[in-house]
């Protein structure tokens, strides 16, 4: 087969997961708690189910669900969106970004994504015809480099992907980030794609600098979430995005022949959890700071150093002091097969890494026995 994808193989997440699970090491891998959702949520599935709530949602996502996160980003970003035509349910955050990418990438056209970067971004570009640039985050916050970001905006370019707060990093992107990029785009036809599946997780009382919150930006971007993230639910597959009118209507004609909608019962009971716990949101921060120190807190008796991740559920740590001479992927499987604890290699996220790059993800959305006990094998290496 004459391969769309030759450079594609199978995913990091899926190769650590399997590796976890031959050797039985703790998979702090690929990311997802090891702790349920809540149980009113769990319940309002089966209530649902059982209630007959089985056959296809609207193409662009429960009512009640799109109410649901029009009514938040109201609350918490001061944007008001037109449930109807600016809120479009999708099959996960990956649908979303899938057909975002399709709906506005043409032949030819560049995509800016910086490095590293999320691993479904470059493949949905390469589908649509495009051409990813890849632009490195500046090390050791991962900050933008402002100047090679106008250096590489072109006649081409068609779209910037954004990621805050950032999957591998967990860096965070300021308001004045958010002014810089508008200034760089300004009467420009380039797009916005704004994954913010971690909006919630962010830490230190610190802001998310949301894109929603940002009118110029707002006004040329589809923000995306994921309901996986911040109900403790990945494997729901649940996700939205946030878009204006004619924005969306590009997008939904893409998600309409790629999934059509998401899964009935898993909105209901997400419309009825969201209303019933608006509290749930406001909890997290706390709830994942917590997991965040534990763990940072037992590493620092390590030989890793790192700093404190800003966001996300994931903490990245250099390990240049203990086997300089692996590179990380190398680094990863050692770690699995000798010392019981399955990492994300960073440098997968990268087009093209930095050879000095020593650093592998934990994830910490974990019970604290889980984190205790992974800690207590880094510690003794
Ligand atoms: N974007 C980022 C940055 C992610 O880390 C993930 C992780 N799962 C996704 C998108 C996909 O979210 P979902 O599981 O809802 O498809
Ligand atoms: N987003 C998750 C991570 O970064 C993985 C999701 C997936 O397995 N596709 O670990």
């Amino acid at each position: 087969i004459q391969s769309k994808l030759p450079s594609v193989g199978t995913t990091i997440f899926t190769t650590m997961s399997q590796l976890a699970a031959q050797t039985g090491a703790i998979n702090l891998s690929q990311g997802f708690p090891d702790f349920d959702g809540p149980e009113a949520l769990r319940e309002a599935v089966a209530r649902h189910v059982m209630a007959g709530h089985n056959q296809y949602a609207p193409m662009t996502g429960l009512p009640a669900l799109r109410e649901q996160v029009a009514a938040k980003v109201a609350a918490l970003y001061g944007r008001v969106v037109s449930a109807e035509h600016e809120v479009t349910i999708t099959p996960g955050a990956t649908e979303a970004l899938f057909c975002a990418i399709q709906a506005l990438v043409r032949t030819g056209d560049e995509v800016i994504v910086f490095d590293p970067s999320y691993d479904s971004y470059a493949p949905a570009v390469e589908l649509a015809g495009g051409r990813c640039i890849h632009l490195q985050l500046k090390r050791p916050d991962f900050s933008i480099d402002w100047q090679a970001l106008a250096e590489a905006i072109g006649p081409r370019t068609r779209l910037i992907v954004l990621n805050t707060p950032h999957n591998p990093s967990g860096a965070l992107i300021a308001r004045a980030d958010l002014d810089q990029l508008a200034g760089l785009i300004r009467g420009r036809d380039i797009y916005l794609l704004s994954d913010e599946v971690y909006e919630h997780l962010v830490f230190d009382g610190r802001e998310h600098a949301s894109v929603l919150r940002h009118e110029e930006l707002y006004q040329r971007a589809l923000v995306v979430s994921s309901f996986g993230k911040t109900y403790h639910v990945t494997g729901w597959k649940t996700g939205y995005v946030i878009a204006p009118p004619a924005l969306s209507a590009e997008l939904r004609k893409v998600h309409q022949y790629v999934s059509f909608c998401g899964v009935t019962p898993l909105q209901w009971a997400l419309a009825d959890f969201m209303a019933a716990y608006p509290q749930h949101i406001a909890e997290l921060p706390d709830f994942y700071q917590a997991k965040r120190d534990l763990f940072c807190d037992l590493l620092a008796a390590s030989r890793f150093t790192f700093t404190r991740s800003p966001g996300t559920y994931f903490q990245v740590a250099d390990y240049s002091a203990i086997r300089p001479d692996l590179n990380d992927v190398q680094m990863a499987e050692w770690l699995a097969r000798e010392h019981g604890v399955a990492t994300i290699p960073v440098s997968v996220f990268y087009q093209e890494a930095p050879a000095d790059l020593r650093l592998v993800r934990f994830c910490f959305a974990k019970r604290e026995e889980t984190l205790r006990q992974a800690a207590q094998r880094l510690c003794a290496i």
